[in-house]
């Protein structure tokens, strides 16, 4: 039987991270991926690679009070705090490993992001993997837990040859969210869950929130994900970002967000786009007739307004009045005009307080010469549920008490996100939670 340490399932970065530091304490370290080793799987090679952290510009109290707010107050003060100061510490360590930055950064002083984005990301974790010497097998399903008394002892397999055992001290789930799992979805957040557009990897199917649910683990917050507010184009050509990830759209907020009735349904600019992406994506895929909404702007902002989408039909959809840009989108003309001219007759400064919704930032005049529209729909990032865990990343029972030798982190574990959130947090919170894991697994099988 082969045997191990630390087992650790998934390779994405919360599993390389975990595996990098656990060899760094001397633990003997296995990591098993159920995808193939060529094709593209882990959210982390999806990711845009943006990076939020501590800076001089962003300060711990601004991230911290961010991080909070976001998630309506529900973030758990502890697991977050951790996070916010020990990112800029992750950043670091990631450079050391030869990360590369640009400074594309969507939201200055808050995030920072990956020069080659999550595809480069994942590349230089695996190839620091591999330099260590950890093994890394791939193809290979972990199915469930093998419990030793109380103690977890290693995981059951499944591969090409069947199934197997493998043995360990500890096991640390990296194996990432259920968003790729519809029966899970459906049981979880609902049907039109289905709806909208996985944004990442196939392999994400909630196996490792299952395998821990057989041993009595504790799970929460499995209502609510990560959306996106994507172009279009990512749901009628799929192919254009299903093997790279799909980006959101960037800056939306300077226009206005209308759905096929020609009706303005959010504050557009309650908050940079950086921190409204994620939410609108779902309201949009879910609350909106056909799930689809339309960025509407004009030749103003056209310069601004970036879908980060390079597929076909890419936009933006152009017309020489707003009657004529309704008729394109398939919208009631009069409804759309009517909507246009009451939001430029609202505006005062950069507001429009008199509006239902309200638009309080960002607000400008939509008046051409020339009209503009993206099309836009929901896409379905990462879930926010998942495995409670403590802040040594262990996985808690049903009485909040620590599942001996097991341990998870990043998208599997729920406590941080609910809501909404802020661009460029899910990379830190894993970078951070994965090195805690790997450490926590390997002093525990060194006592
Ligand atoms: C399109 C897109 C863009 C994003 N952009 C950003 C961004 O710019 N900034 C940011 O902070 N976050 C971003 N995110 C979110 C972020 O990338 C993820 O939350 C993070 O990478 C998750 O890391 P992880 O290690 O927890 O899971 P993953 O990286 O998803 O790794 C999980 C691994 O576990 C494997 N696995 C699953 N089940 C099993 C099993 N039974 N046995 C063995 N292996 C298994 C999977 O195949 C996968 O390889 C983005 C996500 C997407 C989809």
């Amino acid at each position: 039987m082969v045997s191990c340490d630390v087992l650790i399932v998934g390779e994405g970065i919360v599993g390389c991270t975990a595996a990098l530091a656990a060899t760094e304490q001397g633990a003997n370290v296995l990591i098993i991926e159920k995808a193939p080793q060529n094709v593209p799987h882990a959210n982390t090679a999806f990711s845009g690679g943006s990076f939020r952290r501590v800076s001089q510009a962003y300060p711990a109290e601004k991230f911290y009070h961010d991080m909070i707010s976001l998630s309506g107050g529900k973030a758990d003060p502890e697991l977050t705090k951790i996070m916010v100061e020990a990112s800029q510490k992750a950043r670091d360590w990631l450079t050391e490993l030869g990360v590369p930055w640009t400074s594309k950064s969507r939201d200055p002083g808050a995030s920072d992001q990956v020069d080659g984005q999550g595809k480069a990301l994942a590349q230089i974790l695996r190839r620091a993997v591999a330099d260590r010497n950890i093994k890394t097998l791939h193809e290979t399903e972990a199915s469930s837990l093998i419990l030793e008394g109380k103690k977890i002892a290693g995981a059951r397999v499944s591969t090409k040859e069947g199934s197997s055992e493998i043995s360990s001290k500890a096991v640390i789930l990296a194996a990432g969210g259920f968003q790729a799992n519809p029966e899970m979805v459906t049981r979880y957040i609902g049907p039109g869950g289905n709806n909208l557009v996985l944004r990442g990897s196939p392999y994400n199917t909630g196996d490792g929130i299952r395998m821990a649910l057989e041993v009595g683990a504790k799970i929460d917050w499995m209502d609510d994900f990560h959306g996106g507010l994507i172009h279009y184009g990512y749901r009628k050509y799929l192919a254009e970002g299903a093997m790279a990830g799909m980006r959101s759209m960037k800056k939306y907020e300077v226009g206005i967000l209308v759905n096929q009735q020609g009706s303005r349904f959010v504050d557009e600019g309650e908050q940079a786009s950086d921190k409204t992406y994620a939410k609108f994506g779902k309201i949009v895929a879910l609350t909106q007739p056909g799930g689809v909404a339309y960025v509407i702007f004009d030749s103003a902002t056209k310069e601004i307004i970036n879908p980060d989408y390079t597929g076909p039909e890419r936009g933006p959809i152009e017309a020489s009045s707003i009657r004529e840009l309704a008729a394109k989108l398939e919208i009631d003309p009069d409804a759309l005009y009517e909507t246009v001219t009451r939001f430029n007759s609202s505006i005062e400064g950069d507001k429009c307080l008199s509006l239902n919704p309200l638009k309080t930032n960002f607000a400008r005049r939509i008046e051409g010469p020339v009209f503009l529209a993206y099309k836009v729909t929901g896409g379905f990032t990462f879930t926010f549920g998942g495995l409670c865990t403590n802040t040594k990343s262990q996985v808690l029972d049903t009485n909040l008490q620590p599942i001996p030798a097991l341990y998870a982190a990043g998208e599997i574990a729920t406590g941080i996100f609910y809501g909404n959130y802020a661009g460029g947090s899910s990379l830190p919170r894993c970078a951070v939670y994965g090195r805690i894991a790997g450490e926590s697994a390997a002093s525990y099988v060194k006592q």
